[in-house]
């Protein structure tokens, strides 16, 4: 499949498909970020102020549930282009979800919003995987380019992420919301268009289905997309016509109960699928990470909630005398992982032996995500007095929550690809994706408390929260590299 790109070396030595990708990703995630800096704020800000007026506890819950269904819904968008359309199409009516999504959120009506919400969550779940395996599919077997080609990908992501805040945010917050989520689309478009445009690069991959389903397998395969997908266009329009009227909050609750499940879901289909009891460890060692994920996660993915309020409210906006807009802050995590990447990639070489093990590293990733918080506890009890603080202590939080996120985010994929067995590699990716969605649901639902708390106190509980839990594990991860024979 992969052969004619072997030879390639025309993007950064890498195949040309790569291109395709990388602007076709940095663009989604323009759209995603841009969406993620604003939409709190959006939902939270007074209807004088064009905002929706939202308590913070609806808002967090509409935004858990959100956040939670992008990554959620790659698990059938990954299934659907694999066995159905294709990843090419996948990504490309993806995009084009994406942006009638965000051209929803620009005309700012309630029933809008939450069709645009829809929309966003189905297109981003149909291209995120689904580029990412094309990017695999972009190098033979045994090409060793192919881990600089995610590094050069995961560098387009950022760039995007980067990017998005400071033009959608200064949009948003300065001209009028709607304009940010104009932007997001315009954006989207314009990856669309290079996509159609350089597509011919990614050769014949991704054209078909890997394996097409028999008939009743599609049959299944179809009913389960409908259910996926009708459930909550019925909840939508009963909402709508107020046959029913569960409050956001009812509905992120019931949501917790549709997570659960999966998880159950997917852990009885990984048992089952163990051979012998080394796989059986496997897994048991996988569960252990995967709940280090989702607490990792869950106070990570408040950049958009809690710390978003934060910044906007209670920090001092000023630089160099320039007033920024508060969304501005959102785009530290990618500078710093942009900057910061290529060293901990060093490091972990250098390490080489020594290197520490999965487990170690995801107790660093829970200290470091703590320990951003901890470092707000002290700001945020000015806060509390309507101080407004020093924008340092937010760049501090996002930096120590980046190292965070290297020690856990590129590490956790392959590990996962490595302990579980080969034939359950497709599940465990979804796993993966399950975890980083239970996580953003989470901390949907902690940012709820915002409002209702000293913000001292929250954060204080939620540094507790990732530092309890990375010393904790910290303390498990030699008695369970033992029993698993894990043997770094
Ligand atoms: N920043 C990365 C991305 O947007 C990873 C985010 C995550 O896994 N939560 O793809």
């Amino acid at each position: 499949m992969a052969t004619q790109s072997v030879m390639d070396t025309s993007f950064f030595g890498h195949p040309k498909g790569l291109r395709t990708l990388f602007f076709t990703e940095m663009w989604e995630r323009f759209s995603y970020y841009g969406n993620r800096a604003v939409l709190f704020l959006y939902m939270t800000a007074a209807v004088p102020a064009g905002g929706l007026g939202m308590e913070t506890a609806t808002a967090g819950a509409i935004y858990g549930i959100f956040t939670a269904c992008v990554y959620l819904l790659s698990l059938p968008g990954g299934w659907l282009a694999d066995r159905i359309i294709g990843q090419r199409k996948a990504v490309f009516y993806g995009g084009g979800i994406i942006a009638l999504g965000n051209l929803l959120l620009a005309a700012s009506t309630t029933l809008t919003f939450y069709a645009g919400l829809g929309l966003i969550c189905v297109g981003t779940g149909l291209l995120k995987t689904n580029a990412s395996t094309l990017v695999g599919s972009l190098y033979g077997q045994g090409d060793n380019r192919r881990d600089g080609g995610f590094s050069i990908y995961y560098m387009g992501i950022n760039v995007g992420a980067f990017l998005s805040p400071l033009f959608v945010g200064y949009l948003a917050q300065r001209v009028g919301w709607r304009y940010g989520f104009v932007l997001v689309t315009i954006g989207m478009i314009a990856g669309l268009i290079q996509y159609k445009l350089t597509e011919s690069a990614l050769g014949e991959n991704g054209l078909r289905p890997v394996t097409e389903p028999g008939a009743s397998e599609r049959k299944s395969l179809l009913a389960g997309a409908g259910v996926i997908l009708g459930i909550p266009l019925l909840i939508g329009v009963l909402q709508t016509m107020g046959v029913t009227a569960f409050s956001a909050v009812d509905l992120a609750d019931a949501f917790f109960v549709v997570l659960a499940l999966c998880f159950a879901g997917v852990f009885a289909i990984l048992w089952r699928g163990c051979e012998n009891d080394r796989e059986r460890k496997n897994i048991i060692l996988i569960f252990c990470l995967l709940i280090a994920s989702v607490v990792f996660w869950s106070s990570f993915e408040q950049a958009g909630s809690t710390l978003n309020l934060f910044a906007d409210a209670k920090t001092n906006n000023v630089l160099f005398g320039y007033a920024y807009p508060s969304t501005w802050f959102q785009s530290l995590n990618s500078i710093f992982l942009i900057c910061l990447a290529p060293l901990f990639s060093l490091l972990w070489i250098r390490l080489g032996k020594n290197d520490l093990s999965v487990a170690m590293k995801f107790s660093l990733a829970l200290l470091f995500v703590g320990l951003g918080y901890l470092v707000l506890v002290a700001p945020a009890k000015d806060a509390d007095q309507n101080i407004k603080v020093a924008p340092y202590w937010l760049i501090a939080t996002y930096f120590f929550h980046t190292i965070g996120e290297l020690c856990l985010s590129p590490v956790g994929l392959s590990a996962m690809t490595k302990l579980a067995p080969a034939r359950l590699g497709g599940v465990i990716m979804g796993v993966f994706f399950l975890s980083i969605a239970t996580g953003n649901y989470i901390g949907g639902r902690m940012a709820g408390f915002y409002a209702s708390m000293k913000i001292e106190d929250l954060f204080f509980y939620i540094a507790l929260f990732g530092i309890i839990a990375g010393l904790l594990f910290a303390a498990f991860s030699r008695p369970l590299a033992r029993y698993t024979g894990e043997n770094q």
